[in-house]
């Protein structure tokens, strides 16, 4: 994707910085490269744990030919979130494009929800989002500009059983992205989320658990497949670009016509 000016084909996200939470592999790492390739410098960041995975994606964006910034960053501690972004700012100049994609699932009927589990998953799911974006706010609203998405799920809108806490937890991203819309909309930020259905992950995989639930699935979405990562790079490049400057507090399904609501 190209804007055309005057002759000039220039790349659509030219010019930016974006950061992307948990982007070491699935939806996170395909985000960050897809927004490298339309021209974004892209700060990368996941748990210390994921180093390795890390630094491939690292070379992908650099082989996309830009600026990559590479650090661990657990979404749940607000000091680590603060040190990250103040030296990606410093490095880059500022941070134009925040992708709140970290997250977690682990798949349990509600009766067995322990707090404990609970808690994690709002912490990582839920306080993760309201960290990063209250450490990013003040500098886009200094600079009146600012994208903000976050990758929720039609389990946000739908619920299903095994996935009631998550459920809950996405439900609150969406809430969160149409609550922050109002209130950072005034100095030129727009806020919105992307609610992925099955998308073929790590996360998307085990939930699933076997090839059967993968056909059965499949048959059950319109266009005939579930998702791969790169099926939800186009709506967050959109979401991240000119393309959609009067859109903020919206929540589009990104599932193949699995959920319509
Ligand atoms: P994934 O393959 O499990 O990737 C998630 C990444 O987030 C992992 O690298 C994970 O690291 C990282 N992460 C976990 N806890 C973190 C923390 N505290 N701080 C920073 N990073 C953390 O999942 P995915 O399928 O790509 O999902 C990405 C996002 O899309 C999630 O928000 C998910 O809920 C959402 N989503 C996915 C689907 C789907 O079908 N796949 C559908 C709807 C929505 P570790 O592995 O080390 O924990």
């Amino acid at each position: 994707m190209a804007a055309q000016d005057n002759g000039v084909r220039t790349m659509i996200l030219e010019g930016k910085t974006a950061l992307v939470t948990g982007a070491s592999r699935g939806i996170g790492a395909a985000i960050a490269v897809g927004l490298a390739k339309q021209g974004a410098d892209v700060a990368i960041t996941d748990l210390a744990s994921e180093a390795d995975a890390l630094a491939k994606v690292q070379a992908e964006i650099e082989a996309a030919g830009r600026t990559c910034y590479n650090h661990d960053l657990d979404v749940t501690s607000k000091v680590r979130i603060e040190q990250i972004f103040a030296a990606v700012t410093e490095a880059a100049g500022g941070i134009d494009i925040l992708v709140n994609n970290a997250g977690i699932l682990v798949a349990k009927p509600l009766e067995e929800v322990d707090e404990k589990l609970w808690d994690a998953h709002f912490d990582v799911n839920g306080k993760g989002i309201l960290l990063c974006t209250n450490a990013i706010l003040p500098q886009m609203r200094a600079r009146k500009a600012g994208r903000i998405i976050n990758i929720a799920s039609i389990a946000g809108r739908q619920g299903s059983p095994t996935q009631g806490h998550y459920a809950a937890t996405k439900a609150t991203a969406i809430t969160l992205t149409r609550v922050y819309a109002q209130e950072v909309g005034m100095d030129g930020i727009t806020v919105n989320a992307i609610c992925p259905g099955i998308i073929l992950t790590e996360m998307g995989k085990t939930n699933l658990g076997s090839q059967e639930a993968i056909d059965h699935w499949s048959t059950v979405a319109s266009l005939k497949r579930l998702g791969d990562p790169v099926d939800v790079v186009g709506p967050t490049v959109f979401f991240a670009s000119d393309l959609s400057d009067f859109v903020t507090g919206q929540a589009l399904n990104v599932c193949g016509g699995i959920y319509f609501h």
